[in-house]
Order: C-alpha cells, then sequence, then structure tokens
C-alpha cells in the first residue's frame, strides 16, 4: 500500500459516541469532512451504535472543510490547530466553527 504523511488539524474531543468512528468521545477516523456546503456538520458521521473502529489510538485528522465563511476557513482546507465535534441543536457539527 502506497502512503503518504500530510500535517493536518486534529480532532480533539468529539462528544457524538453513536458514531462508529468514536470511542471515549474521541474520534479516530484517520481523517474527517467537515461541511455541507452551508453547515459545519460532520461529513463522516456514521451512526452505528453497535459497531465502534477498533483504533482505538489513532487520532483524527481534518482532511477537508467545505465551509468557507468560517474564519479558519482557507482554500477550503482548515488552518485551526485542532476542532472539537459534538451535537449542536439537530446537528452534528464542528463546535469550533467561527463566523468571519
Ligand atoms: S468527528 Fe465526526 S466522524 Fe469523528 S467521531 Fe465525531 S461524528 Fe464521528
Ligand atoms: S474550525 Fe472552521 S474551518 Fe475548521 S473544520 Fe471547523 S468549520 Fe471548518
Amino acid at each position: 500500500m502506497k502512503t503518504i504523511t500530510i500535517e493536518t488539524p486534529l480532532v480533539s474531543e468529539c462528544s457524538v459516541t453513536e458514531c462508529a468512528y468514536n470511542l471515549d468521545s474521541n474520534c479516530h477516523a484517520r481523517a474527517i469532512t467537515i461541511g455541507d456546503g452551508v453547515h459545519p456538520s460532520c461529513d463522516t458521521f456514521f451512526d452505528n451504535r453497535n459497531l465502534h473502529t477498533k483504533a482505538a489510538v489513532r487520532m483524527a485528522g481534518i482532511g477537508a472543510c467545505k465551509i468557507e465563511a468560517c474564519k479558519f476557513n482557507d482554500d477550503f482546507e482548515c488552518i485551526t490547530e485542532n476542532i472539537r465535534v459534538g451535537h449542536s441543536k439537530d446537528e452534528i457539527s464542528c463546535l469550533t466553527f467561527a463566523p468571519r
């Protein structure tokens, strides 16, 4: 398998325990995507309460963010150091979002 090494901001906390990538309130996907172009939702959320990733050591990065309206977004990528994800109203969102 070919691999690449990239630097990304980290998901420092995620309270969405019903997501398959969540263990102990942390995200363990390799990288997540934030945003649907309008809302800063977690596009990688996978609703599966019965099956969770085994990758308890891996920390998730942010592969892409589609929320250009956030002040931490540059060229459709997140440039802050880390983000928190959780429930916000009826959505699962980047709680670090801040409007420009
Ligand atoms: S950040 Fe998204 S993909 Fe990761 S555990 Fe939370 S809801 Fe799931
Ligand atoms: S902080 Fe802003 S740019 Fe970074 S992932 Fe969240 S919404 Fe996107």
